[in-house]
């Protein structure tokens, strides 16, 4: 493995969340250029070290965020005002996934499954706003 792909293996099995090509591009600003790090990400889903999805947000438009293959195959969460990654915890819907094989005749290789919203903080932070709005609209 080149250096750049070793060190793009690193960074991403380190990792506390799925990062794009341009987070890892500035993580490994020096060592290699944006187009290695693409190329190296190219490699490393090819031989099976990352697993990647394409995800819309406002903030950084659509955008494929990879992850490492080391940890347990898990799904995500995407907060749509902090614009956070939330892990979601280990594959739950590989039942469903067996049951969708079996009435399809089909053998599921691969998916992706990411959640969009609200996080927990935001949700709060926007439920205490809404409540603020409602006490003003009621002394006003
Ligand atoms: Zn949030
Ligand atoms: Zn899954």
């Amino acid at each position: 493995m080149t250096k750049a792909r070793k060190a793009t293996k690193l960074f991403l099995d380190k990792a506390e969340k799925p990062l794009s090509a341009l987070d890892l591009g500035e993580q490994l600003e020096g060592l290699c250029d944006l187009a290695t790090v693409y190329r190296s990400l190219h490699y490393l889903e090819k031989q099976g070290f990352a697993e990647s999805f394409v995800l819309h947000c406002s903030a950084h438009g659509t955008e494929r965020y990879y992850v490492s293959r080391e940890a347990p195959h898990r799904h995500w969460f995407h907060c749509e005002r902090c614009h956070r990654f939330v892990d979601l915890g280990a594959c739950r819907i590989e039942p469903l996934l067996k049951s969708m094989e079996s009435d399809a005749g089909v053998l599921i290789q691969h998916h992706a499954l990411y959640a969009t919203g609200l996080c927990e903080a935001c949700s709060k932070e926007l439920g205490s706003l809404v409540a603020e709005k409602d006490r003003c609209g009621e002394e006003g």
